[in-house]
């Protein structure tokens, strides 16, 4: 007989999909911040490569520190609207509050692809509809995508991107 541990009912599903996450800090040492984020992600998703880190000016408001970019890849059993849950979780535990748009935060996390999914809901919206606004989204999202083709098999036209705003700050 086969026996399983499961500690999780969302890892019961064998159902898996893979979905790339944008993650962003300017506030309370921003790659701790991250750092911290992916480790909570990494309980509901798993497989995770990631992108390299980048430093970027915030978008805005300019009297707020730099912010820190990254994006994560990764499979996930749980449905869009259960992701969007947990993820906002985790934003709450790392003590993100409501602010301005655009206005520091410690932690960000968006969900930028599911599968080859589309949605849209009052409270959400797959693919992310600022992704191609964002030199700070594509340039890591690109780190992952060797082909330079989207999950929803867009092709990114990377010269279209300043990466002269951003600085690689991990190796
Ligand atoms: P931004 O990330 O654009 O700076 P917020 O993080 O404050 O803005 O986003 C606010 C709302 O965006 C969330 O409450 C959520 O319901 C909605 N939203 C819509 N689509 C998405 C998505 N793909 N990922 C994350 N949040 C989303
Ligand atoms: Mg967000």
């Amino acid at each position: 007989m086969n026996h399983r541990n499961v500690d999780h009912a969302e890892n019961i599903s064998d159902v898996t999909n893979t979905i790339f996450l944008g993650i962003g800090s300017n506030l309370d040492d921003p790659i701790h911040q991250i750092e911290q984020a992916i480790g909570a992600l990494s309980v509901f998703v798993h497989s995770i490569k990631r992108a390299h880190l980048y430093r970027s000016k915030p978008l805005g408001p300019q009297d707020q520190p730099d912010f820190v970019n990254t994006v994560i890849q990764g499979e996930t059993g749980l449905a869009p609207s259960d992701l969007l849950n947990r993820t906002q979780q985790i934003e709450t535990s790392q003590g993100r509050m409501k602010t301005m748009h655009w206005g520091p935060r410690t932690i960000d996390i968006d969900i930028l692809y599911f599968a080859n999914l589309r949605v849209t809901t009052p409270t959400l919206t797959i693919p992310h509809q600022e992704i191609f606004n964002r030199s700070f989204v594509v340039i890591p999202l690109l780190d992952l995508l060797p082909n330079e083709m989207t999950p929803t098999g867009d092709r990114i036209v990377r010269n279209r991107y300043d990466a002269s705003t951003l600085v690689r700050i991990d190796t």
